[in-house]
C-alpha cells in the first residue's frame, strides 16, 4: 500500500470530524507537498482558479484544525504580520528571511540529537518540533549593499 504524503492530514481531519470536501483534500495535498511554508493567502491564490467558491474560511478553519490536532505546524510570521505554515512536523530547522519573508528548510543532525536528548530527559513522549531561526538571507543581504552604495 502506498501512503499518499497528505494522508496523516487527511486522516486528522477526519478524527476531528471534519467531512474529506474536495476542497479539503485540495488543501491538505498542497500542504502537504510544498516546501515554500505558505500562508492561508498563498493557499487561497492557489485553489481559487480549481475552486471559484473557495472562501477564505474554509482555508483558515481547515489550517486551525490540522494545527490543533499537531498534523501541521504554524510557524508564525516572518516580519510579515501572517502565519506560514510547514506540513513537514519531523525534527528539522525552519529558516525564516526578515526582508523577503521566505521560510526555507535547513536539514541538521544536531536537531536530531536534540530531540534524543529531550525526550530521555523530559519524560516526554514527542510528536513533533517546531524550531524556527529567522534573519536576512544571503540574497537580502546583497540587495541592501548594492542600494547603499
Ligand atoms: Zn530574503
Amino acid at each position: 500500500m502506498i501512503l499518499l504524503p497528505e494522508q496523516h492530514l487527511l486522516d486528522a481531519l477526519t478524527s476531528a470530524g471534519q467531512r474529506l470536501t474536495p476542497q479539503r483534500v485540495a488543501i491538505c495535498k498542497l500542504l502537504a507537498n510544498s516546501d515554500e511554508h505558505p500562508t492561508a493567502q498563498d493557499l487561497y491564490l492557489e485553489m481559487r482558479p480549481v475552486f471559484p467558491s473557495l472562501s477564505l474560511a474554509t482555508i483558515y478553519n481547515t489550517l486551525e484544525v490540522l494545527s490543533k490536532a499537531g498534523a501541521i505546524n504554524a510557524l508564525g510570521g516572518v516580519g510579515d504580520g501572517t502565519v506560514h505554515y510547514d506540513a513537514d512536523i519531523s525534527p528539522h530547522v525552519n529558516l525564516a528571511c526578515l526582508e523577503c519573508h521566505r521560510v526555507i528548510d535547513y536539514p541538521s543532525d544536531h536537531i536530531h540529537h536534540v530531540e534524543a536528548e529531550v525526550q530521555a530527559s523530559s519524560g516526554y513522549h514527542l510528536l513533533g518540533a517546531r524550531v524556527l531561526y529567522y534573519g536576512v538571507c544571503p540574497d537580502c543581504q546583497a540587495k541592501k549593499k548594492l542600494s547603499t552604495k
